[in-house]
């Protein structure tokens, strides 16, 4: 994919791991470039030199300039952001947090993700408040005037996915946030597959909350996520420790006045300097410059498999973006995988459990999960989109 904007030749020698093989999972668990790697590495070996303290202290103002990175990512400012170890914790975080108590509803997508809906049947269950499904429109998008007519005054929260885990749909998210704040419900944005690919503002779209990830489209280390917080917004954690609060008398104390109150003290400090290095790296080349770079190269690879007999993209959808989802007629997808792999090119399956609501409407126990990013060159993905037409035509 020749991106003007993006220099190809840095971004893979940034990246060893690209010229031994054609990576495309960046949906999965993604590349770090060489920064990230190095940042990791070498804060290990200082708090093996001089403890885990010191080390930190020494690193204060980068940890600090991680939040002032992720706010500049998704326009938000620095207070607003809380730092964690997934994208799950993250969400979870905020949604137990929400008010929910017996007769309130919560609803969700039918492109919603497990961990997600797991958690919101559990509380549910548990309150005896309801869950609701708001069905998608004839392009697989949430339907917006189905939303309109679900929506009352019970409804606490809305739960969105901004990108799909199986499929490179983009969800519109302004016009369900301002739905559902007509009616009182906040709006909690699962952007776990856009960070990192798309160009985002909170503002702009006005969600209450937003939850992503590290390792995914951002290249970051594992372990790390991020949680961002509207700043006006009069929320209490469900859970508090030392950091997200003080301890100001023997019976009281005092929860953090900005989004720290969702974050534990304790955190693995060279992960962190790893994804400020990641989120620093994605800043310079230009978040708008990713996503054109990313959607070209899906789009390519989309028309590609289109064209291979036997070949079904599966993506939903009419604005759509870097992962593409596709079966191939007379294989299951972990086998396409396996032979994919065999081939030294990398792609995912994503399973019906994973969002089990549209995989069953659409009758799919899976798909396979193709998710190239920037640093993919035309090459990689000629290798790979001819890789599918051998196995297809076996
Ligand atoms: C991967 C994914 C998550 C979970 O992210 P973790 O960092 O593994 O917790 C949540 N939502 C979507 C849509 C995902 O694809």
């Amino acid at each position: 994919m020749t991106a003007p904007g993006i220099d190809l030749e840095r971004v893979r020698r940034d990246t060893p791991g690209c010229r031994e093989r054609v990576f495309l999972d960046s949906a999965g668990s993604s590349l770090p470039p060489t920064p990230v790697l190095e940042a990791m590495v070498a804060h290990l070996h200082r708090e093996a030199r001089v403890g885990g303290y010191v080390a930190a202290a020494e690193r204060a103002d980068d940890l600090s300039g991680l939040k002032v990175s992720l706010a500049r990512l998704v326009a938000a400012d620095a207070a607003s952001i809380a730092l964690c170890d997934s994208a799950t914790r993250a969400w979870n975080d905020f949604f137990q947090a929400v008010p929910l108590a017996a007769g309130d509803r919560v609803l969700v997508t039918e492109v919603e993700y497990a961990g997600n809906a797991i958690a919101v049947l559990q509380r549910a269950r548990a309150v005896g408040a309801s869950v609701d499904v708001v069905p998608s429109d004839d392009h697989g998008r949430i339907d917006l005037d189905a939303l309109d007519r679900m929506l009352d005054e019970r409804v606490r929260l809305v739960s969105l996915v901004h990108v799909p885990t199986n499929g490179g749909l983009v969800n519109p998210v302004r016009e369900v946030a301002d739905l559902a704040h007509e009616h009182g419900a906040l709006v909690l944005l699962d952007a776990c597959q856009s960070v990192g690919q798309l160009a985002l503002d909170v503002v702009e779209l006005h969600v209450d909350a937003l939850s992503a990830t590290g390792r995914k489209w951002l290249r970051g280390p594992r372990g790390t996520g991020f949680l961002y917080v509207r700043p006006d917004l009069q929320i209490e954690p469900a859970e508090l420790d030392l950091h997200s609060a003080e301890w100001t008398a023997p019976d009281s104390y005092r929860i953090a006045g900005d989004a720290s109150r969702f974050e534990f003290w304790e955190a693995d400090v060279a992960a962190r300097l790893g994804l400020g290095a990641a989120v620093d790296y994605l800043l310079e080349l230009g978040v708008d410059e990713v996503e054109r770079a990313v959607r070209a190269g899906a789009d390519r690879v989309r028309a590609d498999l289109s064209d291979i007999p036997g070949v079904s993209v599966r993506d939903l959808g009419e604005q759509r973006c870097g992962i593409v989802s596709f079966t191939v007629d007379g294989f299951d997808p972990t086998e396409v995988r396996d032979a994919l792999a065999a081939r030294d090119v990398v792609v995912t399956v994503s399973a019906r459990t994973s969002t089990l609501l549209d995989m069953s409407a659409r009758g799919l126990d899976a798909v396979v999960r193709a998710s190239p990013h920037y640093f993919c060159s035309d090459e990689d993905l000629d290798v790979f989109v001819g890789a599918v037409r051998e196995i297809a035509g076996r």
